[in-house]
């Protein structure tokens, strides 16, 4: 089959939020002329709005794919990247060659230091959307392009727990395991310098089956999180997220070593490049590649590399209308190595409107979407009011 990719479409989507990502501003936040919240107790920038960018491939004979990426600041860098670099690139290719097609676009800005980064986003939409075309090229869904699938239900746990006081959060995490949910996860930054009192009200409340996990948003040095995570752990921590620094490798690997927890890395990483530092050095035993910033390419890849060091994968959900949850729910049902799917239940289910198909999340599962491709596909008509 070589038919040849015709189009690339871009739209930049954002989506009002009745509450910001992480909850309510607090003192010492910052909002930014740009329409941004900078949080004091990790010193990240967010978007007040669920801003994302979707892509459309469209093949000679009308056959069309989805990818998104994550932009949750700063969409026009992304816009920009697909329109001025990838889009020539791409036009005229063979639609079955996705993985020639990816390594082209990557190989295109190496010798100046772009393989990462807001650069790889760009790819990740790009790249998903022409795996999305050539499954329903194919007349298959995308799992079964990756291997074949393990499972059509795929285990969720509940991410962020966005209330103003320790009360209100276990009683959230309480309404979530009632609907059968019985892991979440909770920001340390809603509570910085007593998490454990978090977990302690969290177990009281859920009892001792549930598990629960913390994310420490990249601000310890690795003595501080591993006196931390051993406080958390009095009350039986499942899994530490992100303890140290970004860049911290050595800090990393010394608090996977030193704790009995699991320490869960790698929503920020991109490529097998960026990762295999970090699985040589053991600096986790879970790792949670995101695919709104990899692509399929690059995320299928790291789950291979997760095999060969037996590794488990527990993939990052972020920001979006659900067309990269849709293609990472696929690539999970492919991976041997999953354990759970983040479910960021403040934004996956309002912004499901936005695309059709069978994704949910209920009873503590995601369903597969078992259609061709990546199983969704966007209602370009009810996108209009959001892109701009
Ligand atoms: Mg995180």
């Amino acid at each position: 089959m070589d038919i040849c990719i015709k189009k690339l479409e871009w739209f930049k989507v954002a989506v009002p939020r009745d509450q910001p990502y992480l909850g309510n501003p607090q003192p010492g936040d910052v909002i930014t002329s740009g329409g941004c919240i900078v949080r004091a107790t990790n010193n990240s920038i967010y978007s007040l709005k669920d801003q994302s960018l979707i892509v459309k491939a469209t093949a000679e004979d009308g056959t069309y794919g989805w990818g998104e990426c994550v932009t949750v600041v700063a969409p026009q860098v992304a816009e920009a990247i697909v329109e001025q670099i990838h889009s020539p690139l791409v036009i005229g290719k063979a639609a079955m060659d996705v993985v020639e097609i990816m390594e082209t676009l990557y190989n295109a800005m190496r010798v100046r230091g772009f393989w990462g980064g807001f650069y790889m986003d760009a790819i990740a939409a790009v790249d998903m959307a022409l795996w999305d075309l050539k499954a329903r090229l194919l007349k298959l869904p995308l799992c079964h392009l990756l291997g074949g699938k393990y499972t059509n239900r795929l285990k969720a746990y509940v991410s962020g727990l966005p209330a103003d006081t320790e009360e209100a959060r276990a009683e959230m995490a309480k309404r979530w395991q009632d609907k059968g949910f019985d892991t979440v996860k909770f920001p340390v930054v809603m509570n910085v310098n007593h998490p454990e009192k978090e977990v302690a009200s969290l177990r009281k409340k859920l009892g001792g089956d549930a598990k629960i996990m913390v994310d420490m948003h990249w601000r310890y040095t690795a003595q501080e999180a591993v006196k931390m995570i051993e406080k958390m752990d009095e009350h039986d921590l499942y899994v530490a997220e992100a303890p140290c620094n970004a860049e911290d490798i050595e800090g990393q690997a010394q608090v996977a070593a030193s704790v009995r927890v699991n320490v869960a890395i790698g929503e920020e990483l991109r490529t097998v490049y960026e990762y295999r530092e970090r699985f040589l050095k053991r600096c986790m035993n879970i790792i949670q590649p995101e695919m709104g910033r990899m692509g399929v390419t690059q995320f299928w890849n790291v789950c291979q590399m997760a095999r060969t060091f037996h590794t488990l994968v527990m993939p990052h959900g972020s920001i979006g209308i659900g067309v990269f949850l849709a293609a990472s729910l696929h690539a999970s049902a492919a991976c041997s190595q999953f354990v759970m799917h983040e479910y960021q239940h403040s934004i996956v289910d309002k912004n499901l409107r936005y695309i059709r198909g069978g994704l949910k999340c209920e009873e503590g599962y995601f369903h597969l979407p078992e259609d061709i491709g990546i199983g969704v596909d966007v209602k370009e008509d009810t996108l209009e009011r959001f892109t701009y």
